[in-house]
């Protein structure tokens, strides 16, 4: 379990098989806001613990697979409790090592109960097995868990990526093996804790590290399933690493996500000035699902930019996390600041404008942690890489387009499709949100404001394989086995 070493320092140990494992060696998480300060520490799991967590998963699987449904959603509605009752004291540490906001941090937790209750409202209807009598006798459909599922999330979202896993993991049959990002491994790893205490031992095992022991849970031949959020250049490693045994796969990758203005949306409506710009720097940018490219219709540009940027300056409040007047907190890591840094300096290199949005309400902060400074980028060239790769960070262009089926031309050369939204007219957004190749598309919303966990989540290209949230995302832990009981068991074409 985390040991709480003092107020301030969290210790995190690999959780195997229902007991803590000590490492050799532990690695400092620091505090994004003032990197000289330790917010905890967590452990370098080695390639024989992670075999042994897999196996401990794997010995778990043959009893926990015939524990009644019932039960099963009995536990996970005590986790939900468990977490429901330590939902300030997660929040203050995921803040602290990630960076978001506190209010963010709550959102997160938010959406994570959200989908943790839904599940277990629709676990028994989703996973009944199906009986079809027809004219030519009976099939039985039965919803079957798959075995070891080795989850793997991001650090952007880590109690959210994960317990999107987790929930409906464990709930359809199957044990786990939890790898969270070094980059956010605490809270999540406490989450997972937490759900684990109401679990029989291996069901719910957690292991730390990078890529090395990434590869152990993609390539290890027990691991029937792999469930993984992150990077698209990641999940091809991981495609690589699982053919060997050809594992089921849910992958949500990347995405470029496209916010579409048309002429018809009115750019005097404030609240849906202010939804655009908490689209583009929720989370400072971080979110797989944000608007990353703004395209506005000419006829509106010009007083469009006008009013998003009076928008963001009253709306992006640069500063402590903990400060309930900031709304956006430092990137999660330096390395994703200089990548967000260097997307805007090459924009700026090839003739862009870069305008800086928003207060910094607190300079000494900002100078000292992993801040950047919002900006919105005009007058870049549609291929820019601004405007074609991920930024994942608080920067976003917008650019003028001419017709619609220009602008859905612009939107599906993308190499992604996770989410997009269009924004006007109803009908008109509609229309053109049915041309559009994305996994979801928001009519005049974006992001996690329009995201609805009792559909499915996923993208389409590059953007990820299948599907999470929603009853798809519970199924998805699931083998689909049919039993057919023909009455005609001789086929008329095949001779005596
Ligand atoms: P990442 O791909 O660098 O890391 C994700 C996870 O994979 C981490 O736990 C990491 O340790 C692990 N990992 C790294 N190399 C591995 C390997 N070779 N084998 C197995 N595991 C390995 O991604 P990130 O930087 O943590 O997250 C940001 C990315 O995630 C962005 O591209 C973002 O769009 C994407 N994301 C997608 C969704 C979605 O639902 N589609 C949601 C959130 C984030």
């Amino acid at each position: 379990m985390t040991i709480q070493a003092d107020q301030e320092t969290i210790i995190v140990e690999a959780f195997i098989n229902g007991q803590n494992v000590k490492s050799l060696s532990q690695v400092a998480k620091e505090n994004p806001t003032n990197p000289t300060e330790i917010v905890g520490y967590f452990p370098v799991t080695t390639k024989e613990q992670a075999v042994e967590a897999i196996e401990a998963a794997a010995g778990a699987f043959k009893t926990w697979k015939q524990t009644p449904i019932d039960e099963r959603i009995m536990m996970m509605r005590k986790a939900i409790e468990k977490i429901r009752a330590a939902e300030n004291e997660i929040v203050h540490l995921l803040s602290r090592e990630h960076g978001k906001p506190l209010y963010d941090a709550h959102g997160e937790i938010y959406v994570s109960l959200m989908w943790m209750e839904f599940a277990c409202n629709e676990a028994k209807s989703a996973l009944q097995e199906e009986i079809k009598e027809h004219e030519n006798g009976k099939t039985i459909l039965s919803y079957d868990p798959i075995g070891v599922v080795a989850a793997i999330s991001p650090w952007n979202y880590p109690i959210a990526l994960s317990t999107i896993k987790i929930a409906p993991a464990l709930l359809a049959g199957n044990t786990i093996v939890l790898k969270p990002s070094p980059y956010a491994p605490l809270a999540a790893a406490k989450v997972a804790e937490i759900i684990a205490s109401e679990f029989p031992a291996g069901v719910i095992n957690v292991v730390h590290g990078d890529a090395d022991v990434g590869v152990e849970l993609t390539s290890n031949p027990l691991v029937t399933k792999i469930a993984f959020t992150g990077g698209t250049a990641t999940a091809k490693h991981i495609i690589k690493a699982a053919s060997e045994t050809i594992k089921d796969m849910t992958l949500e990758l990347g995405g470029n996500d496209a916010a579409i203005f048309l002429e018809s949306f009115d750019v005097h409506d404030e609240r849906a000035m202010r939804r655009i710009v908490i689209s583009n720097f929720l989370t400072a940018g971080q979110i797989c699902m944000i608007a990353k490219r703004v395209y506005v219709h000419r006829s509106i540009y010009d007083e469009f930019v006008e009013k998003y940027i009076k928008a963001a300056n009253r709306w992006i409040r640069i500063g402590d996390p903990f400060d309930s007047n900031t709304t956006v907190g430092p990137v999660n890591n330096l390395k994703q600041k200089n990548y967000v840094l260097g997307l805007v300096e090459d924009a700026q290199k090839r003739g862009a404008k870069v305008i800086p949005l928003g207060q910094i309400l607190d300079q000494k902060l900002f100078d000292q942690g992993y801040y950047l400074q919002p900006t919105l980028v005009l007058g870049c060239d549609v291929h820019d890489p601004i405007v074609v790769e991920e930024q994942f960070g608080p920067t976003v262009p917008i650019l003028p387009f001419d017709d619609e089926e220009q602008v859905i031309n612009l939107h599906n050369e993308s190499i992604y499709g996770l989410t997009s939204s269009v924004w006007g007219k109803e009908e008109d957004a509609i229309s053109v949100a049915r041309q559009l190749e994305a996994g979801t598309t928001m009519i005049n919303t974006a992001a996690v404001q329009g995201l609805d966990v009792r559909f499915p989540f996923g993208g389409v290209k590059q953007s990820g394989i299948g599907r999470e949230y929603g009853v798809e995302g519970i199924r998805t832990y699931t083998e689909k086995h049919v039993i057919n009981v023909p009455k005609t068991q001789d086929l008329p074409y095949i001779p005596e």
